[in-house]
């Protein structure tokens, strides 16, 4: 059976210049007869979503006058594809062609989610006028397991390599030429190459020449962004810049503002929480502020160097999300289908391996349990801190314990009813000291040099004993409402006797750990991976990977600091052997295994956890459905190797 591309085409009767560019559906790679009847239908109903009508009334056309057909093609394969236009559509200068061309199927060039290669020829007598190669890092492909297509790196040495031969880029041209002709009207073309096939799959009249880019991609994506940062959360927005260099500033966010911050700490969130996007100097993408964007799902680009000096107050601007770019003015960039959109849409899959849910927010767990989890791996405690407002140091140390476990029995509460039957790992508190200054109650928090490896986690709530005994009780008083399912694990541990004392302070609160209660610790530093024997001969039912701190530590990489981000890899064979050797010594104790860091959310990680046995992933929110189709897929691969030895 072939895979096919099913394709929207909308237009309005007595209007027959109106394309309707982008308004539809387009669905590639689409397999079997009810795929196909289903993404007919879903294009029919495009022509009502709201961006179709809101298009529709803003152009003064009529619901009733627009017709949609839909285009069933045979799918290319193509390793380059892109779109032609037949006239010069940045200066309308007819006598000129413009190809733009990227690697892999056509989708990230119409998109705008790349930025292309462009090639300009004279039209008389197809000459290459001048052409600007620019570097694409991935690309959409077929992925034959999974049978859809998906989003590939592409290899570091091929990524600047010019896309078209010059023999290509003249055919182009002569195809150009012939279709122009062939309808009377400047002509804006899609096309697909694979091997040495060139297709086109699609023409239309330009229709609005000086226009014509913005309606039907990304006109202003070819302008240069004014900042390049790390794409810390997918998605565009747009809007007024409001810069906070302090707390004092934190107010003047209103609903729809762009937060523009040197460094956004969790004790932010509020703020967050009302923003339309968020823009920082500082910060790599497992910073406890990208964390909380990518769970508030608003576009995040971290790590700019210097957004604050180069935006006011007021400037509109577009922020990409997923390139980590931000531009001038608002620029028409196409959204790329979420993850939820292209995922959630394949139903239920079993995995023998589990996939879990990260969420530190009551706002967020409706979103949470709505996908395809087994239960949450990691409930971090410091955003709902964050967001209660007062420091929880201040709670102890005034005495006000009960207000601060009444705090928690809420949130995690709230949390934990959307999961009944499943489990719910709450961490202890894990706050570093630098973090929370703007919360109530901060100002005694010491300035430590290097928080990072500083007074947080297990080692502090050990010390501020309150704090420790204060969550456990909140658990307590959980489970005594019946709320068994949640268990605890204990951050940044680096000792057995932090381990020992955590337990007996569980104990004497009348929490049995590993007996009447789930108990674990984060595997984050390299010392719990050296000891992780006599941690398992101590007593734990689970470890959990907490990968950012563990790369951080094993490379000597502070995770938050932008310059030194591009080494920052999970995937450093150093952290990969450290994981596999735990994981070895946890089978042996029969205690499960899990990751929580960011990488649990990293496709090549996962399939590396899966193959050396990890028990359970867990993701963010937004990748559960995306990492249950890796996991998945891997456990097959792994199925279908051991099975086809025998024919080897
Ligand atoms: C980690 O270090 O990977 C982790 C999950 O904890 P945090 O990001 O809160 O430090
Ligand atoms: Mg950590």
């Amino acid at each position: 059976m072939p895979y096919v591309a099913v394709r929207s085409s909308a237009t309005a009767e007595d209007i027959p210049e109106a394309s309707f560019a982008g308004q539809q559906e387009t669905y590639l790679n689409i397999k079997g007869t009810n795929n196909v009847l289903k993404a007919v239908q879903k294009c029919w109903a495009s022509l009502y979503t709201a961006r179709a009508i809101y298009y529709r009334v803003k152009n003064n056309f009529h619901h009733e006058s627009v017709y949609i057909a839909v285009v069933v093609q045979k799918q290319i394969q193509s390793q380059k594809s892109g779109v032609i236009f037949t006239v010069n559509p940045a200066t309308n200068d007819d006598a000129e062609i413009v190809i733009e061309t990227g690697f892999g199927l056509g989708e990230a060039v119409v998109s705008g989610s790349i930025m292309p290669d462009e090639y300009i020829l004279d039209k008389g007598t197809l000459r290459l006028r001048n052409k600007v190669i620019n570097k694409q890092d991935w690309l959409f492909t077929l992925d034959n397991n999974l049978g859809y297509t998906v989003r590939r790196n592409i290899p570091e040495d091929k990524r600047s390599e010019q896309k078209l031969s010059e023999f290509e880029i003249k055919k182009l041209g002569e195809l150009a030429v012939k279709i122009e002709n062939h309808y009377g009207s400047a002509q804006d073309i899609e096309y697909a190459i694979e091997g040495p096939n060139i297709y086109i799959v699609q023409s239309r009249p330009v229709t609005t020449l000086k226009k014509s880019l913005s309606a039907q991609k990304n006109e202003d994506i070819s302008s240069e962004p004014i900042l390049k940062g790390l794409g810390a959360s997918p998605g565009i927005a747009k809007g007024p810049v409001k810069i906070v260099l302090n707390v004092n500033d934190l107010p003047n966010i209103k609903k729809g503002d762009i937060l523009v911050a040197k460094q956004t700490n969790p004790d932010y969130v509020v703020a967050m929480k009302k923003a339309l996007a968020i823009v920082t100097d500082q910060g790599g993408i497992t910073a406890h502020a990208s964390i909380v964007s990518r769970e508030l799902g608003i576009p995040c680009v971290v790590g700019t160097t210097n957004a604050t000096s180069i935006l006011k107050n007021d400037d509109i601007i577009t922020v990409d999300g997923s390139s980590g770019k931000v531009y001038r003015g608002e620029i028409n960039i196409k959204q790329v289908e979420s993850e939820k959109e292209r995922y959630g849409k394949f139903g239920p899959i079993e995995t023998v391996t589990e996939v879990k849910v990260n969420i530190d927010l009551p706002d967020f767990a409706e979103k949470a349990a709505s996908t395809e989890n087994d239960g949450i791996g990691l409930l971090r405690l410091e955003m709902m801190i964050a967001s209660n407002g007062i420091h929880p140091i201040k709670y102890i140390r005034e005495g006000r314990d009960n207000e601060y476990i009444e705090m928690l029995v809420n949130n995690i509460g709230k949390i934990a009813s959307f999961f009944k039957g499943k489990t719910v790992w709450v961490r202890t508190s894990d706050f570093r000291t630098d973090e929370y200054t703007d919360l109530d109650g901060s100002e005694n928090e010491p300035k430590e040099s290097n928080p990072m490896l500083g007074w947080h986690g297990i080692r502090r709530s050990l010390d501020d004993i309150g704090l420790l005994k204060a969550e456990f009780t909140a658990i307590k008083m959980l489970h005594d409402q019946g709320l068994t399912n949640i268990g605890v694990m204990l951050p940044f541990v680096i000792s057995i006797d932090e381990i020992r004392k955590a337990k007996q302070v569980m104990t004497e609160l009348g929490l049995d750990p590993c007996e009447n209660i789930d108990f674990g610790v984060m595997i984050e530093t390299p010392a719990a991976c050296q000891i992780i024997k006599e941690i398992c001969d101590e007593g734990i039912d689970f470890v959990s990977f907490g990968t950012n701190d563990l790369t951080q530590l094993t490379l000597g990489i502070d995770r938050n600091n932008e310059h030194i981000a591009k080494l920052f890899s999970e995937l450093h064979p150093a952290v990969l052997s450290l994981i596999k050797s735990v994981i070895k010594v946890c089978k042996e104790y029969n205690v499960e295994t899990s990751i929580c860091g960011q990488a649990g959310s990293n496709e090549e990680m996962v399939e590396y956890l899966v193959k050396v046995g990890i028990d359970s992933i867990s993701a963010n929110i937004d990748a559960v459905d995306r990492i249950r189709h890796v996991v998945a897929r891997t456990e097959k691969k792994l199925l279908l190797g051991f099975a086809r030895r025998e024919y080897m």
